[in-house]
């Protein structure tokens, strides 16, 4: 599941992944976990090098149960910190450069594997999840949301974390972002040629995840599953 932020994307995953008794990964979170480790050593983020040495001493773990988003760097906890400014500012810059993304989409791509062994399926959420991590995924969604409706979920995410924010700032930062990650050499945020787009702006949760566990269900990707209601 692909797609620019504030469309739905981590509820809607979470969400789904639960129903269908799958397992759950939030790349962004790795993403974010790394350029907490970059900010955290000191270094500009604009330096591609000090970058790459800052993500390969990162330790860092990120939980697949839908329903307990773990994100450790270092051993620590940093689940809250990671959806702060200063990660949101900076992460778009981090995730350009090509060594971290080779390094992070190796690991995506184990844990994706390891899940699939164990539990037999995954919710994977991310910008380049059907053009690059999983290319022959069953069913690659990239979903979609106005920029002022986006802006708006941003702002309400924000404020139930205790984050001040306002709604012109939030568009603007969210702007940025989407212009960053879809303009970005290597692996830039687009939809797969067979991802099936949704646009959630006029859509809750319980209606984009219905239509995504009918799709599903289509794909025959749950034969022999749980239940999808
Ligand atoms: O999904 P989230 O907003 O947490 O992602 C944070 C950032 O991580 C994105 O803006 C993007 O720069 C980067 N990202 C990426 N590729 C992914 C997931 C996230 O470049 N697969």
């Amino acid at each position: 599941m692909d797609g620019p932020s504030g469309t739905g994307k981590t509820t809607v995953a979470r969400t789904l992944a639960d129903r269908l008794g799958a397992g759950y990964l939030d790349t962004g979170a790795m993403y974010r976990a790394i350029t907490l480790a970059a900010l955290r050593s000191g270094i500009d983020v604009a330096d591609a090098d000090a970058v790459t040495t800052a993500a390969k001493a990162a330790e860092l773990e990120v939980g697949t149960d839908p329903n307990t988003p773990v994100a450790l760097l270092d051993g620590g906890d940093v689940a809250a910190e990671i959806r702060g400014d200063a990660v949101t500012s900076a992460v778009s810059a981090v995730a350009a450069v090509p060594a971290v993304r080779d390094l992070l989409v190796d690991q995506q791509r184990r844990i994706i594997a390891g899940v699939l062994a164990d539990v037999g399926g995954i919710v994977v959420e991310g910008r380049d999840i059907g053009t690059v991590v999983a290319p022959d995924a069953p069913l690659k969604i990239f979903l979609t949301a106005s920029a002022n409706v986006r802006a708006a979920r941003r702002l309400a995410q924000d404020s139930a974390a205790g984050r001040e924010s306002n709604h012109v700032d939030v568009l603007r930062s969210v702007d940025r972002r989407d212009r960053l990650d879809s303009t970005r050499a290597t692996n830039p945020m687009r939809p797969a040629y067979d991802a099936v787009e949704f646009d959630t702006t006029d859509l809750g949760v319980e209606g984009v995840v219905t239509s995504l566990c009918e799709l599903a269900e289509q794909r025959g990707i749950l034969a022999g599953r749980g239940t999808t209601s």
